[in-house]
């Protein structure tokens, strides 16, 4: 199946600016507890800006459908992000060990005010940039094919594989610059490089634009919607149809149910980063891996899976399940997930190592369940929205990821540390790690029957 070069281009932004968001989140924790935060301040900071990283979506689609087109709010969100990360990389200069080498002991006239600061100020150009791009390098995707071109699903799946490139390497190079309590001015380097990459891809994309992002026709995509006042004021007045406003409550509603699969599905930047730096032994023959490798896991199953999963699925022929069914086959995978890795770590206590094996039979069947879910929505999303919404929509389909991360910080506060009270959530009380994975089978669980046993009602109301 051959694919517009336009693929290509918007497949190696992607990456990049993965490659660029995902090298920062793999170590904002890290960075964070080593001299700024306690554990359940970073997952709260982790939480709130991995939240507002994806509400953003919304804005930025909306001004895009509306005044700027995909391409202007790609370079703006992506310039904004580079400087974002440009600050981080002044954060983590500034940043001084509070910890005394020798002895171990907390030096209380050391002040990290200027690092907080700085390191704020540079979440908060990641927040606005990110609104700008995703949808829009999103939506592009979709604009390079006619409406009903059956490769878009396969177009869709070789562009995750280039979000999953991105996160597969990121954390690997920025990860070798983990600093830690003692040391945690060398986070710069991995910050640094994820600057240099987003400027770069930037660049790239700045570049080629004009030549590769083009319709089948040879019209260029991506360009502020309307020229002149009076085109702009016929767009305003096409009513949306009945089945426009029904396809569009259809996104709503399954953005709804991929809210307990991110929430899940997250907790790898937050509470399985603690379970991976505490709880995992990551010594093979001596040497010892570092936690943020493990982060890499998911995308490595990702990139491996993509093309046998976009192989299969047309191989089931008339078995090959209706994509709602796909995101509720999602949602239960990563509920087993989960189930396996709270067997694996049963009465193991708090403080204990045990085999990586554990973490990375969660993170593979959570991928597959991925695959299952997340192309084929952004493919689904964008096959229902009308035109002019295109990418105000992806940015309600961001919006349940947005509230999933807010929920994944808040969930993993839940984390047994073994030092302070039981905690608890809606009565249900976590003092073992096992309580802990198991909320997720259960959270992921319940959405996912659900969502089958809606799914000819979703169907019916997705017809033309
Ligand atoms: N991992 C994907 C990405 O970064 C999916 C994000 C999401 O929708 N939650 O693009």
């Amino acid at each position: 199946m051959s694919h517009p070069k336009g693929l290509y281009l918007l497949f190696v932004t992607e990456m990049s600016e993965r490659f660029s968001y995902y090298g920062m989140r793999a170590l904002l924790t890290l960075y964070m507890v080593s001299a700024l935060f306690s554990m359940d301040g970073a997952s709260q900071v982790y939480g709130t800006f991995t939240s507002l990283v994806y509400l953003t979506p919304l804005i930025g689609g909306y001004i895009a459908d509306r005044y700027w087109g995909n391409r202007r709010s790609i370079l703006t969100g992506g310039s904004f992000m580079a400087i974002g990360q440009l600050l981080l990389f002044f954060s983590a200069c500034a940043i001084h060990p509070s910890i005394h080498e020798e002895g171990g002991m907390i030096d209380a006239s050391v002040d990290n005010s200027l690092s907080i600061i700085l390191m704020m100020c540079g979440l908060g150009l990641l927040i606005i940039g990110n609104g700008f791009f995703k949808p829009n390098i999103v939506t592009m995707v979709g604009d390079l094919y006619e409406p009903n071109d059956r490769r878009k699903d396969s177009a869709f799946t070789i562009f995750y594989m280039g979000v999953n490139v991105g996160a597969l390497f990121a954390p690997l190079v920025c990860g070798l610059f983990e600093g830690d309590i003692f040391d945690p001015g060398r986070f710069k380097w991995g910050f640094l490089i994820a600057c240099i990459v987003i400027t770069t891809s930037m660049l790239i994309f700045y570049l080629f634009k004009s030549t590769y992002l083009v319709t089948p026709e040879g019209r260029q995509i991506g360009l502020a919607p309307v020229t002149t006042s009076q085109s702009k004021e016929q767009a305003d007045h096409q009513p949306l149809t009945r089945k426009d406003y029904r396809h569009m409550l259809v996104i709503v509603i399954l953005s709804l149910f991929v809210i307990s699969f991110w929430a899940a599905y997250e907790q790898a930047g937050v509470s399985l980063t603690f379970f991976t730096d505490q709880q995992t032994d990551r010594v093979f023959f001596g040497w010892e891996m570092p936690t943020s490798w493990f982060q890499s896991f998911p995308a490595f199953f990702c990139v491996a899976l993509a093309p046998v999963m976009s192989w299969m699925w047309p191989k089931l022929g008339k078995y090959e399940p209706h994509p709602v069914n796909k995101l509720a086959i999602g949602l239960l995978l990563l509920s087993i997930s989960y189930f396996i890795i709270s067997m694996g770590v049963k009465d193991v206590p708090v403080g204990v190592r045990v085999s990586f094996l554990w973490i990375t039979s969660l993170y593979f069947i959570q991928t597959v369940g991925e695959l299952a879910l997340s192309p084929i929505g952004l493919s689904l999303v964008n096959k229902l929205a009308p035109r002019r919404f295109a990418s105000l929509m992806m940015g309600i389909w961001y919006l349940s990821t947005s509230v999933s991360n807010y929920l994944a910080g808040q969930l993993s506060t839940l984390y047994p540390d073994g030092s302070s009270a039981p905690k608890s959530i809606l009565g249900y009380e976590i003092t073992t790690l096992n309580e802990f994975f198991f909320l997720f089978v259960i959270m992921s669980g319940i959405a996912s029957l659900l969502l089958f046993a809606l799914s000819p009602v979703i169907k019916k109301m997705m017809e033309d």
